[in-house]
């Protein structure tokens, strides 16, 4: 029987025969896996915390016909924090529901697992506003599978925006791609979304940034960025 070793964080559990759980678990190097935990729901079970939702820890799995098995897990953290509030929780829910929903079972995730780990870290830790933590997360995942938006230069006139500091900068959903001031009479209003200078930089930083920095920014209000973040993934989900 071979063993493999890998770090991961449950993001679902479901009840299996009388006391077996099925739990995915987003992991550092198989992807995306559901294994059964065989008892984990007897009081007793070496697996009861460690098979629970949002818990990380570091599993041992093995195959047997096709299904993953835990054979043993050790917890590295419960963020426990996270779970006795109920308004952090729901964040951290509809995280985990877009998680399971883009990415598929075995599929590469290790970019993803940094990225809930290092939002839900900060989650737990710091007293962020929360919408403007769960947009980033949205904008930096989309990033990840690879939906960012053309990013530098005017797609019409293919003018450089970063040099566009006194002006409104223009975000169309429908192509996914930002165009400057003087191009926006070229286009259906209904189909942009309006940036100011410092939120778009703020965008572009979070696509751009390594997973570890991405809320080292500051701004002076989170608005429209939260306007960005929803439009955004609403738009390239619904093309899913
Ligand atoms: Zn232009």
């Amino acid at each position: 029987m071979k063993l493999i070793k890998v770090k991961g964080i449950v993001i679902r559990e479901v009840a299996y025969k009388d006391n077996d759980k099925i739990i995915t678990i987003l992991t550092d190097t198989l992807g995306k896996v559901s294994a059964i935990a065989k008892g984990a729901k007897k009081t007793n079970s070496q697996f009861l915390a460690s098979s629970q939702y949002l818990v990380y820890s570091e599993f041992v799995l093995y195959q047997n016909t096709g299904y993953f098995y835990l054979n043993s897990a050790s917890v590295i953290n419960t963020f426990y924090n996270l779970r006795v509030d109920l308004d952090k929780l729901q964040v951290v829910f509809d995280m985990t529901k877009i998680i399971n929903s883009v990415t598929d079972e075995n599929q590469d995730c290790d970019k993803i697992l940094q990225l809930f780990l290092n939002t839900i870290y900060v989650l737990d830790k710091y007293d962020k506003d929360k919408k403007m933590i769960t947009n980033v997360f949205k904008i930096k995942l989309f990033a990840i599978l690879g939906f960012a938006p053309g990013q530098d230069k005017c797609s019409i006139c293919q003018k450089k925006l970063l040099d566009e500091q006194n002006k409104l900068i223009y975000y169309d959903f429908v192509s996914n791609v930002f165009i400057c001031a003087d191009c926006k009479k070229d286009v259906d209003e209904r189909r942009l979304v309006k940036l100011s200078f410092p939120t778009y930089s703020a965008i572009l930083y979070i696509i751009r940034s390594q997973i570890k920095k991405i809320f080292s920014f500051e701004l002076k209000k989170y608005t429209e960025l939260e306007i960005f973040g929803q439009v955004f993934t609403d738009s390239i989900m619904s093309g899913l």
